[in-house]
């Protein structure tokens, strides 16, 4: 299929990274660095991820106890997500070392691998930590992540990424814990383009896509909004914490000791653990929009000074589908869980494509405008999304 891309500006690259000009927004400076490198290595020097090593170890300490003293009295000190990929397995094996006493939570949306399955139960069960399963309403959920694809916006991850965050926080307030220790981290995460995905907590957005292109009436499970989320950082005084930038990361150190700890099994490929992840970021994104994911990731590292631009560019050449058969055995996949045929999944991928600015969307809402006035939430969750996988990172 011929490659599309929204972008009109000529084909530049970064000369530092290798984001280029399939972000519609990018800017270069006048060495041909681009604004994404540029700023991601202004914030790789902020604490914790910048911090020297013994201070890193310090506030690391400090992070403990207040999780541990805020937990005081209470069943659980923390939330942790789990989706049984690399980062989040990582982080309960951490917790478990730290002493913590968490509740993890996975959100189960209906395209766990069986691999991914093995994982979160004989997680849970070698560390002793109780697990909070919360499985969406499938038809429903098909229905919201349906009418996302047909209103061909790059945005259909979002129905995923909001259900993470509602389960984490719904937890949290349950069970009225102060801390959720997320497996972010800023080396391999720093950069995401606003253009490839845009929207997170954005009912209006959500519910008008659903309105305009879901078949059911409505959806009744929770979406979590940006005013919640004000709200619970301010009135509930839940923390988010993007706790992998609190130590020394290592990815290929952390699978061996999962494997051999946890008995941690490999997917053997980049998102083996959702077959919709991996269609919708291996091949809709890239072959309908012209985003390929990898390339923020791999900025990322090398902002980080984890990665060379060179190898960055080998790994780029490398197609991201092993071969056009894999490619169909996943579309067939999702045709057959969505229930529609592969004529009406080609049909959506010619569609015309559109942005959140092409719907009724919450910008124009005045209580979030009254909200400008505290952008440091903004500053504090934004990071979060910044990844090339949220299910791998956060649950
Ligand atoms: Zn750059």
């Amino acid at each position: 299929m011929k490659m599309n891309t929204i972008n009109t500006k000529p084909n530049q690259i970064c000369t530092r990274c290798v984001m280029d000009t399939t972000d519609p927004d990018i800017a270069f400076d006048e060495n041909g660095y681009c604004n994404h490198c540029t700023n991601a290595i202004e914030r790789l020097k902020q604490p914790p991820y910048g911090l020297p090593p013994a201070e890193k170890e310090k506030a690391l300490n400090e992070l403990i106890q207040k999780v541990k003293k805020a937990g005081e009295g209470k069943k659980y000190d923390c939330v942790i997500g789990l989706s049984g990929g690399v980062d989040s397995t990582y982080l309960a094996y951490l917790v478990k070392q730290w002493g913590l006493r968490p509740i993890a939570v996975h959100m189960d949306n209906n395209w766990n691998s069986k691999e991914a399955e093995h994982n979160i139960s004989n997680i849970c069960k070698i560390l002793g930590f109780d697990e909070k399963r919360v499985v969406l309403n499938w038809e429903e959920f098909k229905d919201l992540q349906l009418a996302f694809l047909k209103a061909s916006t790059p945005d259909s991850e979002i129905p995923s990424d909001n259900a993470i965050f509602s389960a984490l926080w719904n937890t949290a307030k349950k069970y009225k814990i102060k801390y959720i220790l997320a497996g972010y981290n800023q080396a391999s995460e720093n950069i995401l383009p606003g253009a490839w995905a845009q929207g997170y907590f954005d009912e209006i957005y959500i519910k008008s896509l659903h309105k305009l292109f879901g078949k059911l009436k409505k959806i009744s499970f929770h979406i979590l909004t940006t005013f919640e989320l004000f709200f619970n950082y301010r009135f509930y005084n839940t923390k988010l914490v993007s706790t992998l930038d609190y130590v020394f990361y290592d990815k290929e150190k952390a699978k061996q000791i999962i494997t051999n700890e946890l008995d941690w099994k490999d997917y053997g490929r980049k998102h083996g653990e959702s077959t919709y992840t991996r269609i919708f970021q291996e091949y809709i994104l890239p072959v309908k929009f012209g985003f390929d994911k990898r390339k923020a990731h791999l900025s990322s590292l090398i902002a980080a000074g984890q990665l060379s631009r060179e190898e960055a560019i080998r790994q780029l050449s490398v197609p991201i589908y092993p071969n056009e058969k894999s490619i169909q055995e996943d579309i067939n996949i999702l045709c057959q869980k969505f229930e529609i045929s592969i004529d009406e999944f080609e049909h959506i991928m010619s569609l015309p494509i559109k942005s959140i600015n092409d719907y009724p969307n919450d910008s124009k809402n005045i209580k979030l405008r009254l909200l400008k006035i505290t952008r440091n939430i903004y500053k504090n969750i934004k990071p979060i999304f910044i990844s090339s996988s949220r299910k791998n990172i956060l649950l």
